[in-house]
Parts: C-alpha cells; structure tokens; sequence
C-alpha cells in the first residue's frame, strides 16, 4: 500500500501563524504577555462581548470555572459519564461529588429527560458537554437549570464554533449567568497546543478569576503585592496564544470543511454495514468527531488493527468513565448507566480534520468495509 497513513485528527496550522511564533520567540517576551491578551480580545468579540480569560488548558478552565462557582466540599455537579474524564476529575478536583445521568443514546450526550430528577438540594452545578461538537439542546437545559436556580458550565471543550439555532456557543444562553469553557488542545477544532479559554458569567468577578489562574497574587500600581485566595498556575503563554490567533482566521472555514466531510461520509458509508451514524446536523454541529457504533459483535481492538494495516488511524472516545478504576472505588459499577455503557464499547472516531482531502473518506469506507468483513 503506498498511501500515507491517515491519522485521525490533524491540526492545520499555517505559514503566517508559524512566522508569527517565531517572532514571539524571538521577542524576548515569550511566556503571559500581549498576545494573550489580543486572544482574549478575540475571542470576547466571538462569544458577543462577554468577558472570556485564557487558560493553559481545558481543564484548569473548568476547574476554575468549579472555583469561581463556589463549589467545594459537600456539594455536588451533575454531569455525563460520556466525556473525556477531565470533566468529572475537575470536579472530584474541588472536593466535590460528580453525579451521573445517563446519555440520550440519539446525541450521545447527557439525557435531558433524566436531569430534572438527578437534581438534590445538595446540587450546586451542572456540567453538560457537547460530545463531538453537537451541542447539548440549550434551551430545555437552560429551562431545567432556571426553573432550579442552578449554575451551568458548558463544556464546550468540543464546540467551538458550533452554535444552537444560529446562536453561537460561547454567547450566553443563561441570562449571562453561564460559565462556557472551551478547550484548545492539540485535537480541537481550533488549537493552539494546548489552551483553554473561559467565557465568565456577568455576576462573577474577572480578577478573581485571573488571581485563580495564576497563584492568587494581586499586584498594586507601587509594585507591592498580596495572595488573598490560593490560586494556581493555569496561564496561557504568548507563544500559544499566538498559535490560537492564527486559527480564528480559519474558523469559519475549518467549520465549513468538516461539516463538507461529515456530508460525504453519510454518502459514503453503506448502510448495508450495520454501523449506527451519528445525528445528520449540518447547522448546529461543528463536527469536532465523526463517530459511529460498531454493530453488537465486532471485536474493536481487532476492528482498530485492521484499519491500521489499511493505513488509516480511529479514536475512541470515550469509554464511559465511571468505570475507571479511580470511579469504582467511588462506588460506581458496571450498570449503572447502560446506554453510556453501550455507546462506550462500541464507538469509534474516523477521521476528519479540515486539511482531509475528499478522497481520503473514500479511503475510510473502503477500509471501513473490508475490515468489517475480517472482524464481523
Ligand atoms: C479536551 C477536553 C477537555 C479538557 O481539555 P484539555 O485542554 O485537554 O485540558 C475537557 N472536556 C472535554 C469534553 C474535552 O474534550
């Protein structure tokens, strides 16, 4: 076979992005700087001009996000066990309890019918996640989180640049009183190696969060300095923030790419094969993850390894996490949540990234067809 291996995911990071690093470096102002502060101006200016701090990833984001919140000791947040695990170790993190509701097996993301009743007087937030960049229906969670008074952190670490009814994520959906966190690791729609970036809600102070970000200090105009709150060290470099920079230029593009290849895999993938498909939505979804269900039977670490022999790579994301060791020793078991469960074991990451070229989702239904026949 004399075809490239075709990995799973890519980022696209141009020319003018990797000059413009270089200047940084050479500078002589390469960590915290005003780089990231020209991130964070543009990434305001997406979210509609609300307040938006960068992170040097999506988990100290969050994690902040949970600290700003005031969640602690005693408290719990509700969440899916659908998720890459950071979502539910920020919240163990803060001393916090993490309670699971089960997924709605059609979006794969946290089962709207069952939130309501997963709510105690012990529940201080909740945490929904937009699995593969189709985001959770925003406006039943946010009438569930209203009618309870109730904080919400979007883990919109997966959708940047998706949006709901035309409106984009990281534009308030909770009469501004929403966290949205986004992530930009190496695998996100946009990167910038490793990033992270929190939209903040109108009632919560931004030099709080910033003193959170980084070891709580406060600095006086004399020079003089204070720590009143233990913070951590969660700052975005100038070096990232640049690579972040850079991509916001191709957003809309990227978006528009994926959404392309997404089309072409629903005309490629012959149904005949058993695989379950994904939600066909082609205006809210930035198709972060073209994911699709392995029929009930296949043994995926063999099905895995001959799509590799065929020179093309797949994810999978996520087996459901609470049943990782660390969450079984919380008491959690095998289920408890069916339906995330099942999706768990048997889903599957194709690729799809902007810079694929059409041929390459020929390549992956070939492959795709083929292997099936060897695992089936
Ligand atoms: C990537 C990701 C995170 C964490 O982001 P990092 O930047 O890797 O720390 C959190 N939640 C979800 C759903 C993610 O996909």
């Amino acid at each position: 076979m004399s075809e490239p291996f075709l990995p799973f995911t890519r980022p696209s990071i141009d020319e003018e992005t990797i000059a413009e690093v270089a200047n940084v470096l050479r500078s002589g102002w390469i960590t915290s700087g005003p780089k990231v502060l020209a991130f964070e101006k543009a990434l305001s200016e997406y979210c509609g001009g609300r307040p938006v701090r960068v992170f040097n990833s999506g988990t100290a984001t969050l994690e902040v996000a949970l600290r700003l919140a005031k969640v602690g000791a005693g408290d719990t947040v509700i969440t899916t066990p659908l998720t890459w695990v950071a979502t539910a170790n920020v919240i163990l993190e803060v001393g916090a309890t993490p309670v699971f509701v089960d997924i709605d097996p059609a979006t794969r993301n946290i089962d709207l019918d069952q939130l309501e009743a997963a709510i105690t007087p012990q529940t201080k937030a909740v945490i929904p996640v937009d699995l593969a960049g189709l985001p959770v229906d925003r406006d039943r969670l946010y009438a569930v989180a209203g009618k309870h008074n109730l904080r919400v952190i979007e883990d919109a670490a997966q959708s940047f640049g998706a949006s709901w009814k035309g409106q984009r994520i990281g534009t308030s959906f909770g009469e501004q009183r929403d966290f949205v966190s986004f992530s930009f690791h190496a695998n996100k729609n946009l990167t910038t190696s490793e990033g992270g970036a929190l939209v903040l809600p109108a009632d919560i102070d931004s030099g709080l969060c910033e003193r959170l970000r980084l070891q709580g200090v406060r600095r006086f105009p004399d020079g003089g300095m204070d720590v009143d709150v233990l913070g951590g060290k969660f700052n975005l470099t100038d070096i990232a923030a640049t690579i972040g920079l850079g991509q916001m230029k191709h957003l809309e593009a990227f978006t528009a790419r994926r959404r392309e290849l997404a089309r072409q895999y629903f005309d490629c993938i012959d149904p005949a094969l058993g695989l379950e498909l994904p939600v066909a939505d082609f205006s809210n979804s930035n198709w972060h993850m073209f994911q699709v269900m392995l029929p009930e039977g296949v043994d995926r670490g063999k099905f895995v390894a001959e799509m590799k022999q065929q020179y093309i790579g797949v994810g999978v994301h996520y087996p459901a996490l609470h049943l990782f060791s660390l969450y079984r020793a919380l008491g959690f078991k095998a289920g408890d949540f069916p339906r995330a469960e099942d999706i768990g074991r048997r889903t599957l990451t194709l690729p799809l990234f902007p810079a694929m070229l059409d041929g390459d989702i020929d390549r992956v239904c070939t492959a795709l067809r083929a292997s099936l026949s060897e695992t089936a």
